[in-house]
């Protein structure tokens, strides 16, 4: 906005060239009023957008908790499933180890074995005399010979039911195997989906913190925005009060005028007075009278004038703490400025509405709108300034 101005400033400055000098193109009311609407519009669409966040924070919030109930959840299976994977593998060592104890008694049983049937051979290629001799009675020898038969197919049958035995706890093992890469699989299918749940979740977090800086950005825009905006009010006040010195066809001649509205109670003088800051209200230097009445209490025109200057468009007509006060019409809302001539102007602040238009000529007593407490107000109340040539005068002096 503030560019395009400059622009328009820089084309007339190379139109006009030497004749108009620099300084004195300065803004009229009409443009103010144009950068007024704009700066607005500035700030509608801000504030439309920080509410667009707002819902965007609260779907991906949520968003946020169900990705964790998915997440504590894949985290329960893949406990579950953990156990399970334990337990698999504690049955594995127990059979591992069966399995070894197993080998070791086949092979003892087997040497044993050998041993035997070395025996027999040796008895084999001798002569059962040999072995008749080799014993001490023929008792002995019967007893020998028979021993060494039966141990030798105890053995045998010894060997081969350890045999079997190891084949039982083989296949077992083998089954038990097959089980755990069955679950192993599925742990790490699991591990793999947290892993991704758990991404996700990062990335809302990091849109998240996105939206809160947009938000915190926009929130300095908008401050910003409303700054520029006093500055237009100021800026057209000033223009304001300098085009009632000109009547309008006015010429206020000195004598009382008109109180503004009737029933009220004055609830802050012209001048010093405890800020918001300090536990008062508004501004610490107060350049009117607050006159505390009922909502829409009928306004009145205090003189004869044309009306200079009409503000409208503040909706908040309601009393405000310090925490909530808006900045519509420079802390006014809407308020209305009429040139009474001679270098006076009356200002009626906070209204709830006003029927006027710049340029609409008034009588003294006519009604012009109703109280509110639009603008930085904490009540319904009329403010009511006097301006005489530009600055703020007590309105004590003049009213009657
Ligand atoms: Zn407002
Ligand atoms: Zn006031």
């Amino acid at each position: 906005m503030k560019k395009k101005f400059i622009m328009i400033g820089l084309v007339i400055i190379l139109i006009v060239g030497t004749v108009l000098p620099f300084t004195s193109y300065a803004a009229t009311e009409q443009e103010l009023n144009q950068q007024r609407k704009d700066i607005e519009e500035d700030i509608k669409e801000a504030q439309e957008r920080q509410e667009q966040i707002k819902g965007e924070v609260s779907e991906t919030q949520e968003e946020i908790n169900k990705l964790n109930d998915e997440i504590s959840q894949k985290e329960a299976e893949i406990a579950t499933i953990t156990a399970e994977l334990n337990q698999l593998t504690d049955e594995l060592d127990k059979l591992t180890k069966q399995l070894n104890e197993a080998q070791e008694k086949y092979d003892e049983q087997f040497d044993s074995l050998c041993k035997r049937l070395a025996a027999q051979n040796k008895r084999g290629s001798v002569s059962y005399l040999d072995v008749l001799l080799g014993s001490n009675s023929l008792t002995d020898f019967i007893s020998n010979y028979y021993m060494i038969e039966k141990i030798a197919e105890y053995d045998a049958e010894l060997l081969s039911d350890i045999e079997e035995n190891k084949n039982t706890i083989e296949t077992s093992k083998k089954e038990v195997d097959a089980k755990k890469e069955v679950v192993a699989q599925k742990q790490s299918e699991l591990k793999i989906e947290e892993i991704s749940l758990t991404t996700k979740k990062t990335n809302k977090n990091k849109y998240l913190s996105q939206l809160g800086q947009e938000d915190q950005d926009l929130q300095k825009s908008i401050d910003e925005y409303n700054q520029k905006l006093k500055e237009t009010d100021e800026e057209l006040s000033r223009l304001a009060r300098a085009q009632g010195n000109n009547g309008g066809g006015f010429v206020y001649t000195g004598g009382k005028l008109n109180w503004p509205v009737s029933g009220y109670r004055i609830s802050s003088y012209f001048g010093y007075r405890g800020s918001a800051a300090t536990g008062g209200v508004g501004t610490a230097n107060h350049n009117g009278y607050d006159l505390a009445c009922a909502h829409y209490t009928p306004i009145y025109a205090a003189e004869d004038g044309v009306v200079i200057k009409c503000i409208t468009g503040c909706t908040h007509d309601y009393p405000k703490t310090y925490a909530t006060r808006c900045y519509c019409g420079g802390g006014y809302g809407n308020y209305v400025m009429i040139s009474h001539g001679n270098g006076l102007v009356t200002l009626y602040g906070h209204c709830s509405s006003i029927n006027l238009n710049v340029g609409d000529t008034v009588t003294r007593g006519q009604k012009i709108g109703e109280v509110g407490s639009c603008g930085w107000s904490t009540g319904y109340h009329l403010h009511f300034s006097v301006i005489l040539n530009g600055t703020y005068v007590n309105p004590g002096n003049y009213l009657g």
